[in-house]
């Protein structure tokens, strides 16, 4: 099995953090969709990457040592042109050195931009003496902000899933409010029971996240734009 190749390889390098492209393709293997790109090394490169993928597309730094990426300045959405993203490129790798001079940097992923809906996060962190206790709530940095998480033990039934969406505030708004339409709740509940298979299939999973994991309206398909795993 190629997730079970992916861990193990991970493993034996004694590398902990799986890196955000065969997080991806981890992610894909259980049913999630993801955005599609590639890494560019120069502006040129970004350029040729953007046209193929077709615009708007979304520039973010590539390394292993940034974590945040944003936070660093290190994601830009919304390019429309080539001109545009060869900019974006520049100045990237013009301020994220003189940002973290450590930072070993070894270019930029340009990635198709994903339709907007309501951003959630999927988590699951192994606890020592519970086991793997999965996470939802509110996506981005909200989910500090409001602290309005829901935590359960895996693996998850359907209807456990749908129990942690109800059992946080998130909900009314994923729900939609005031004739707002809601998103696709069905397929969020979808989402944590397949990360629940995913981690209860490899207990060398020791925490991941998917955030954002952008989900839309009842019918279309939600994406997971960001991942982080690690393994031990
Ligand atoms: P990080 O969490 O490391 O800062 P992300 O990849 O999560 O980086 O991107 C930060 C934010 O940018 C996301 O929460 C989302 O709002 C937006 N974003 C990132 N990639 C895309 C994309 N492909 N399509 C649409 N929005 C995106
Ligand atoms: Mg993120």
């Amino acid at each position: 099995r190629k997730v079970e190749s992916i861990i193990e390889r991970h493993l034996r390098h004694g590398a902990r953090e799986i890196g955000e492209s065969e997080s991806k393709e981890i992610l894909e293997a259980y049913g999630f969709a993801t955005p599609s790109g590639s890494i560019a090394t120069t502006a040129d490169q970004a350029a040729n990457i953007a046209e193929q993928l077709g615009y708007p597309v979304v520039l973010k730094i590539w390394s292993p040592d940034i974590v945040h990426k944003s936070d660093v300045g290190g994601v830009k959405i919304g390019l429309k042109s080539a001109q545009e993203v060869k900019d974006a490129f520049d100045l990237m790798m013009y301020r994220i050195p003189k940002k973290v001079p450590d930072a070993h940097i070894l270019g930029v992923l340009v990635q198709e931009m994903c339709a907007s809906g309501r951003e959630v996060i999927l988590g699951m962190h192994r606890d020592p003496h519970f086991g793997p206790l999965m996470m939802f709530g509110m996506g981005g940095v909200m989910v500090e902000v409001l602290k309005d998480v829901a935590f359960y033990l895996a693996p998850l039934t359907g209807d456990e899933a749908r129990q942690m969406l109800v059992n946080t505030k998130t909900y009314q708004l994923l729900k939609g409010v005031r004739g707002q339409e809601g998103v696709d709740i069905e397929a969020i509940a979808e989402g944590l029971q397949r990360l629940s298979q995913l981690v209860t299939e490899f207990p060398q999973i020791q925490e991941m996240d998917i955030n954002p994991y952008v989900v839309g309206l009842p019918g279309t398909t939600p994406i997971a734009v960001d991942a982080r795993i690690s393994v031990e």
